[in-house]
């Protein structure tokens, strides 16, 4: 079946976008009707008048279920929310208050035009369940502490999530072995996964790596063959603290780096995320919202705000990151064009400037995944 979407606004001009098989199919000025464009074939019309199109936002670094501690333990330091509030309160978790907190996360997300998530958390398959039945896209990482014991459940957990991408998050190089980090790059390489990690998110977990191991975070991660090995299939969410050298190392393998603005100035954690170093270097720098417990909320519209204020603060220049650009690391590039996937989402804004800088997520209007509406206010 196909779809038009009729008489939204996409850079300035109204248009309609034809849908099908899950991708737009073409994009042309707007007929004076939806009659006049209806096609032959079966053809669902919706009016878009009023409301301007985008493709859909991709919250690369999440920990879906936390919507579940959402204002648990607000305002402590990161050592002791992770060590007093969240850890204590993970071990509680069952498959179901999992997929219930899963499911409230992918709710919330298609109502404010995201339309992937890229995850880390444990109980996947209820996790992956929670993916089908809301009908978001998804890449869910197993995650791993210590020497990696998770992994030995690996294969079972593939077969569970059928259906739904996964990856392999060990939590970070402060929480898991050079052996567990060393099992999870062989473990990726070997089933074609990628890698989701925590990595200089607090100048601490630098001071620390650097007592213990002698060289910084990313160092550490090339000292033991894992750049080398996994090169830009890592994804690695925060890389607030980085040195020089550091942004070489994930520049040349081409990286991806997740900026979470709003979970990092909420932990106090810093803000100065070198986001032109590491373009400038090579890296793939996109945006996420971290978990509801450190954001408290999944919007990436205001994520995408609080991102280029702070580059445009801090370096004391406002002709930096500007609308479209940061537009474009929140959707990862994708574009509202023919052959590109229909991941959409609609809002009643006239413009990039508008949505990034006038608005927040509960002003979307309607969210659509390969085709589908998934969310309609
Ligand atoms: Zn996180």
């Amino acid at each position: 079946m196909r779809t038009l979407l009729h008489n939204a606004i996409l850079n300035d001009k109204a248009v309609d976008i034809t849908l099908c098989d899950g991708l737009i199919d073409s994009v042309s000025t707007a007929s004076c009707s939806p009659q006049s464009a209806a096609l032959t074939e079966e053809c669902a019309s919706i009016d878009c008048s009023g409301l301007s199109v985008f493709p859909g936002l991709m919250n690369m670094h999440s920990h879906a279920p936390m919507t579940l501690f959402r204002g648990l333990g607000d305002d402590q330091p990161l050592d002791r929310w992770l060590n007093e509030y969240i850890w204590p309160a993970e071990q509680k978790l069952t498959d179901e208050t999992v997929y219930q907190g899963t499911l409230q996360a992918c709710r919330e997300m298609l109502a404010s035009g995201t339309t992937a998530f890229n995850d880390m958390y444990f109980h996947l398959p209820a996790m992956a369940q929670a993916v089908r039945d809301s009908g978001i896209r998804a890449q869910l990482g197993l995650n791993v502490f210590g020497d990696g014991n998770e992994l030995d459940r690996l294969n079972t957990i593939m077969r569970e999530c059928e259906g739904v991408r996964l990856s392999i998050a060990p939590h970070s190089v402060y929480t898991v072995s050079a052996k567990g980090l060393r099992r999870c790059a062989d473990a990726c390489v070997d089933l074609h996964l990628p890698m989701h990690i925590h990595m200089s998110e607090t100048q601490k977990e630098v001071d620390d790596c650097l007592r213990e191991h002698g060289c910084r975070p990313w160092e550490y991660l090339d000292r033991l063959g894992i750049l080398d090995k996994l090169g830009p299939n890592i994804i690695a969410a925060h890389c607030l603290h980085l040195s020089g050298n550091e942004i070489r190392l994930i520049g040349d393998r081409r990286i991806t780096c997740v900026h979470c603005p709003n979970s990092n100035l909420k932990l106090g954690s810093g803000y100065r995320f070198p986001m032109l170093e590491l373009l400038d270097a090579g890296a793939n720098v996109m945006l996420g919202t971290d978990g509801s417990a450190s954001s408290n909320n999944l919007d990436m519209i205001e994520v995408m705000k609080t991102a280029a204020l702070l580059q445009k603060g801090w370096r004391g220049d406002p002709t930096v990151v500007p609308a479209q650009q940061i537009l474009t690391l929140a959707t990862g590039g994708h574009t509202v064009a023919p052959g590109q996937p229909a991941c959409l989402f609609l809002a009643p804004v006239r413009s990039v400037s508008d949505l990034v800088y006038a608005t927040h997520g509960e002003s979307v209007a309607m969210t659509l995944v390969d085709g589908k509406i998934v969310y309609r206010k």
